[in-house]
């Protein structure tokens, strides 16, 4: 299976440099490539699999691209939404998103692991509709703040009876999950009760260690934020993501516990791609101290502290600029450069794919 450089049609018809990444029925076992592919356009929905030269023809950033050429294929990844706090639509976030923190994880098997409901949900909720495969799903979600599940009642897969979902998310000790779930749908928040959600549910807790199935591993750590938050390390086949939407890498107030920084650095240890909570400038930071955010700067000296071969940043600020957001990502690329790191540096972008 080929993947190359080529020239991808953008929906609206313009032309821009490529990499081809020919997927047919059984691209996954077969293509070579770990990538981020960016999709500027953000029409067609990640994993298309229908064969054709059109919908395999990714828009990619040759930066975008790590390992190319590697023999690994077992795990495809895409942002369905990744911007903080609210969703932000508009003209000035079109190439990185505006819908909020939702990642999809398939691997080789079919199987379909997603990451927080926040507004991105409903997109993938549709696409997965759409497509003639299994909707089951496992959600785990790092924590129940609005950004995380607001786009959970959207979820077309949760109004079919014949779809099975495991939602496991961390204890909040006064509530269980589907109770906040639930509670979410209360009338006077919003029309559909959660009793009309006819898929079949089953509710559980992942607060640290380690959720594994068939090979497929799911490790969770406490992060620096508020309420009780998780990070997530996935782990199938070879191919790691580690997945912290949103932690505090300073600030000492939270209760993690003693040693926190260098079992963090352990945890993400040569991790392949770290996606991470990156919503503030330095100049910023000074007055967003104790927020639960963390810095581009502070997020990069992480990435090459625990080695990970590539971070992109993620909870994008809701008023954060594409054109912002660029500039802030060709500075850390110069300046990591210069202090000779070797940690590939982007941004999560809206339907970004990584294939493992
Ligand atoms: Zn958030
Ligand atoms: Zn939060």
């Amino acid at each position: 299976m080929e993947v190359g450089k080529g020239r991808g049609i953008l929906p609206n018809g313009r032309t821009e440099e490529a990499y081809s990444c020919d997927r047919q029925h059984d691209g996954l076992a077969q293509t070579g490539a770990l990538s981020v592919n960016s999709r500027s356009g953000a029409i067609r929905k990640p994993f298309a699999r229908d064969g054709t030269a059109e919908s395999s023809m990714d828009q990619v950033s040759p930066a975008t691209m790590i390992d190319a050429g590697a023999e690994r294929s077992v795990i495809e990844a895409a942002c369905w939404g990744t911007r903080g706090s609210i969703a932000s639509p508009g003209p000035d976030t079109v190439k990185f998103g505006g819908n909020t923190p939702c990642l999809e994880i398939r691997v080789r098997d079919g199987r379909r692991f997603i990451f927080d409901a926040g507004t991105g949900i409903r997109p993938l909720g549709v696409s997965m509709m759409d497509e003639g495969s299994t909707r089951d799903a496992v959600v785990f979600l790092t924590h129940f703040h609005w950004d995380h599940i607001q786009g959970f009642p959207f979820f077309m897969p949760l109004y079919d009876a014949d779809v099975s979902l495991r939602i496991i998310g961390p204890d909040q000790a006064h509530a269980d999950i589907k109770e906040l779930f639930a509670t979410q749908m209360a009338s006077i928040n919003f029309p559909v009760p959660f009793t009309e959600l006819s898929a079949k549910k089953e509710f559980s807790n992942l607060d640290g260690g380690v959720w594994e199935e068939d090979g497929f591993t799911v490790r969770a750590m406490r992060m620096r934020h508020p309420s009780f938050t998780v990070g997530h390390r996935i782990e199938y086949g070879g191919a790691s993501l580690a997945y912290m939407p949103d932690n505090e890498l300073a600030g000492e107030h939270y209760d993690v516990g003693e040693g926190w920084r260098k079992r963090l650095v352990d945890f993400l240890g040569d991790v392949d791609v770290l996606i991470h909570d990156a919503m503030f400038t330095d100049e910023e930071y000074g007055s967003k101290l104790d927020w639960g955010h963390s810095t581009f700067s502070q997020t990069v000296e992480l990435a090459h502290e625990a080695g990970a071969k590539k971070v992109l940043f993620f909870h994008h600020d809701p008023r954060r600029s594409d054109q912002e957001l660029s500039e802030i990502v060709d500075s850390h690329r110069t300046q990591a450069a210069a202090r000779g790191y070797s940690v590939e540096i982007d941004a999560a972008a809206e339907r970004h794919e990584i294939i493992g």
